[in-house]
């Protein structure tokens, strides 16, 4: 298609998540706001994901039939929660007198590679799409779904509509793509645990994808990798109200105007540390390559040297790795001649996150002080360039969020 036709109107991409396609009453609520949409903007585009837990449901009942699924049948299987949601939208609409299709991962061009369940989506040919907005329609496109190169259908990964979403803003040159949710937006710490919490206006990509990664889970990471390479701004915002949300985008220097965004904090890691690694070169690769091999991420990693010829190295791994990790580093020490491996069970990881302490000295002192008054100890510290994180005891976690978020004085805009 070309660009004259595709610059003539705006083209509107909006994505409802689960929460806000679980029944058909919140289903009649996203096509009551798409009329009150075409008000405005006459080119709407809808991506959706499967109501509630569908997806979830179906994964379960692949589990009763086998022990491992089929690849490309899983796909055909997980994928379908996403054509009832579209297909179901677009009769409501066309029952309300507004006229719109329903376009499956495939019929919307939307091409994907790599393995089935965690493919890549590398290209979009709009033509289909255009051709029905052309034709006065809402069109509506199954999230989470895309095509290979067998014409079969595959999955992006779980979670992935929001992916879905931004690519068809960039596909079709749309500058934001809203995504409507069950919260109203990105807050400086979660609203449940502080009561102060705020309401974020604006937040970076960057500093997205650190919440996102720290347990703020209200975009998909991949979704916000691909808007900040696209200069898409996402619109996070609650499909129960017409206010603005939060929106991310690329902040210039004059949008930020304190040091921390927000605080969040994880409660489901513990920490593993190996005693008296021989203090030679290899050592380290040998140990984090085998965690690797078994898909185990880590995080939080510290080492120091204790003695002349040894070191020690200390990581934090999730949770639900804990067990693998753990084996796989004892027999590292068993073969490297270390010492003990240990284990600190019940550690919160705090994290401050700010794209302005990049400029700005004494943000790490602040926020050690600020716990320390408090009488939290904190067991390690990393930081990257616009994050620091601690961690401590698990029951000081929620004292934690709140004296951070009280000392960057984030309830105040
Ligand atoms: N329905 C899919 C899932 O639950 C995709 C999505 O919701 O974004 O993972
Ligand atoms: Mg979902």
């Amino acid at each position: 298609m070309t660009d004259t036709l595709k610059n003539q109107k705006k083209i509107v991409v909006q994505k409802f998540g689960g929460t806000s396609v679980k029944n058909p009453e919140r289903i009649k609520s996203v096509a009551t706001r798409a009329i009150e949409e075409l008000k405005r903007n006459p080119k709407l585009v809808i991506v959706v994901s499967a109501m509630g837990d569908t997806t979830d449901k179906l994964v379960e009942l692949s589990k009763e039939l086998s022990t491992s699924p089929n690849p490309r049948e899983y796909d055909a299987l997980i994928s379908t929660g996403e054509n009832i949601s579209a297909a179901l939208l677009a009769m409501c609409l066309i029952d309300m007198g507004v006229d719109a299709i329903s376009l499956t991962g495939l019929q919307a061009g939307i091409k994907t590679e790599g393995p089935n369940s965690r493919s890549k989506i590398i290209d979009v040919d709009t033509t289909r799409i255009l051709e029905e907005l052309n034709a006065g329609k809402v069109v509506i496109v199954t999230g989470f779904q895309g095509f290979n190169t067998n014409y079969d259908t595959t999955t992006i990964g779980r979670g992935g509509s929001d992916t879905s979403a931004v690519v068809l803003a960039a596909a079709l040159g749309s500058p934001e793509c809203d995504i409507f949710t069950d919260v109203d937006g990105v807050y400086t710490t979660d609203p449940r645990r502080v009561k102060d919490a705020r309401k974020l206006k604006t937040v970076s990509y960057e500093e997205m994808l650190e919440l996102a990664s720290l347990g703020a889970q209200v975009l998909h990471p991949r979704a916000v990798e691909c808007a900040k390479e696209n200069n898409i701004i996402i619109h996070v915002r609650s499909s129960y109200s017409n206010e603005d949300g939060t929106r991310v985008k690329e902040l210039n220097k004059m949008e930020v105007n304190k040091p921390v965004t927000g605080v969040t904090v994880n409660e489901k890691e513990s920490i593993i540390s190996v005693l008296d690694i021989p203090d030679e070169p290899g050592f380290a690769g040998k140990l984090f390559t085998r965690l690797a091999e078994h898909k185990i991420s880590v995080d939080m990693i510290i080492q120091n040297v204790e003695k002349e010829l040894t070191n020690n190295i200390s990581f934090s791994v999730l949770e639900d790795d804990l067990e693998d990790a753990k084996a796989i580093t004892e027999t590292f020490a068993k073969e490297s001649k270390s010492g003990q491996v240990l284990i600190t069970n019940a550690i919160a990881k705090i994290s401050a996150v700010g794209v302005g302490m990049i400029s700005k000295p004494g943000i790490a002192a602040k926020m050690f002080s600020a716990l320390g008054e408090a009488n939290i100890n904190i067991k390690r510290i990393t930081t990257s360039e616009i994050k620091i994180s601690c961690a401590i005891d698990r029951s000081d976690a929620q004292k934690a969020l709140e004296v951070l978020h009280s000392a960057f004085d984030l309830a105040n805009a």
